[in-house]
């Protein structure tokens, strides 16, 4: 079946053009290109995908480099895998070698060989993702498809290559979960029944890789769907037996889609995934995980906060008051605990600090401050937090209203 009057219509110009090109410089150094993967489901589906993946039968590096000296796309990394990257201003394009894997043992990662397309694709996950568009100059736009995937993607089905498949890689079972829950697909059935099976699998993969997959679902536009799926299947139980994916989950990851920058969103997801954990539990999860640095310290402080919350669920507490309870936490946990917070006044107080109280500024910086003639040194810091402060309370407004309080406390100095 041949795509090619599908994939001029479905790319856009610009994008079109650097895969001709790549693909005619490809014919000329005697090498094979084909369209892969998500782009090739998303195409027949007719769903919107320029991340392009593209399998080079020879070297993918090689056409890569070439590509990027006779073109505007810039060659980005490659690396010992025989990847590349190509940037064009607005797309971005991964080149691979056509690879052939083998697992050791399960949850390790593959030993890689060179391969033909067909090695490239029998070590795909589901047959929907196994398929490829050739850009070659014969045979332009046809199809290779060699597990019918896209019969499966016509009776919306999700289905493994081989009966193995789960326990090589279950990082897999995560995936497959992902895809039934974002094209609204279902497992074909000996698939539903490997993968319950295989679910005790999910202790041979590596916090790094569990944390991955995870942050591609927190992509998708309603990851709690999968978080759900998870739960029903005993996954989430298996990463972490605290880890719940109900309703209280569902409703809190809605209000922080409604709430915040998206490129912030999935690590406040990863806040409220375990906003009811117990210090103890968030540390395994973290461990379980292998979390990075930044997003373990916000994690934590959503715990810590979450047990202090009582303090700020006080009507009477000045600005300054919350300001001060509240300075030493990541912003990100402070935002967790406003969506997750049952508490009317702390709530209010969580949102103050966030949209207002963590941006006050005085007006008077210390330069200013030595021309009224105060002098640098520890007095003149504390000028300057009794100023913010009263900034913070409203009790200063304008500059003139800041020069007269520092010149009135500095005799007590
Ligand atoms: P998405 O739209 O979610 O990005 P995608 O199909 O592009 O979907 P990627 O995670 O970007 O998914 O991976 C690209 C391709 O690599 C997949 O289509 C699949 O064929 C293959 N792949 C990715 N992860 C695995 C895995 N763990 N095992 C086997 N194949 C995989
Ligand atoms: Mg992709």
């Amino acid at each position: 079946m041949n795509f090619a009057r599908q994939i001029e219509q479905y790319l856009p110009r610009q994008l079109l053009e650097l895969v001709k090109d790549i693909s005619g410089q490809a014919a000329e150094q005697g090498q094979r290109v084909y369209l892969v993967g998500g782009v090739v489901r998303d195409l027949l589906l007719g769903y919107p995908n320029f991340d392009l993946d593209l399998v080079v039968e020879g070297d993918a590096v090689k056409l890569a480099q070439q590509v990027a000296e006779t073109s505007q796309a810039k060659l980005l990394a490659h690396h010992r895998f025989g990847t590349a990257k190509l940037r064009h201003e607005n797309f971005t394009l991964d080149l691979a070698t056509a690879r052939k894997e083998t697992y050791a043992r399960p949850g390790a990662l593959p030993a890689v060989t060179p391969g033909t397309l067909k090695d490239d694709l029998i070590r795909r996950d589901f047959s929907i993702n196994a398929m490829a568009i050739s850009l070659a100059s014969n045979d332009y736009g046809e199809l290779i498809d060699p597990h019918q995937g896209k019969n499966d993607l016509e009776h919306r089905l999700i289905r493994i290559l081989h009966s193995g498949s789960f326990s090589d890689d279950a990082t897999r079972i995560l995936r497959g979960v992902c895809y039934e829950q974002r094209l609204g697909f279902e497992f074909e059935a000996q698939t539903a029944r490997l993968l319950k099976r295989d679910i005790p699998m999910l202790d041979t993969i590596s916090g790094d890789r569990i944390r991955h997959e995870l942050e591609h679902i927190f992509e998708e536009g309603r990851p709690e769907l999968a978080i759900r799926r998870f739960d029903e299947l005993g996954a989430l139980h298996r990463i972490n037996s605290s880890l719940k994916g109900d309703g209280w989950i569902a409703e809190r990851f809605d209000r922080a889609r409604r709430l915040k920058k998206p490129a912030q969103l999935p690590s406040l997801y990863f806040c409220l995934l375990i906003y009811s954990f117990s210090e103890k539990e968030g540390e395994q999860f973290l461990a379980r995980l292998s979390m990075p640095a930044k997003l373990s310290r916000a994690m934590r402080d959503t715990l810590r906060l979450r047990t202090s919350l009582s303090l700020l669920d006080k009507p009477s507490l000045k600005p300054s008051e919350v300001y001060y309870l509240l300075r030493e936490y990541e912003p990100l946990a402070i935002q967790a605990n406003a969506i997750a917070s049952e508490f009317s006044t702390a709530h209010r107080h969580l949102q103050l600090f966030l949209t207002k109280l963590r941006h006050v500024r005085t007006s008077l910086d210390g330069e200013e401050l030595k021309r009224l003639g105060i002098p640098a040194g520890p007095g003149m810091g504390k000028v300057l937090q009794v100023l913010h402060k009263a900034k913070l309370d409203g009790e200063v407004c304008t500059r003139a209203d800041e020069k007269r309080l520092a010149l009135s406390l500095s005799p007590k100095l």
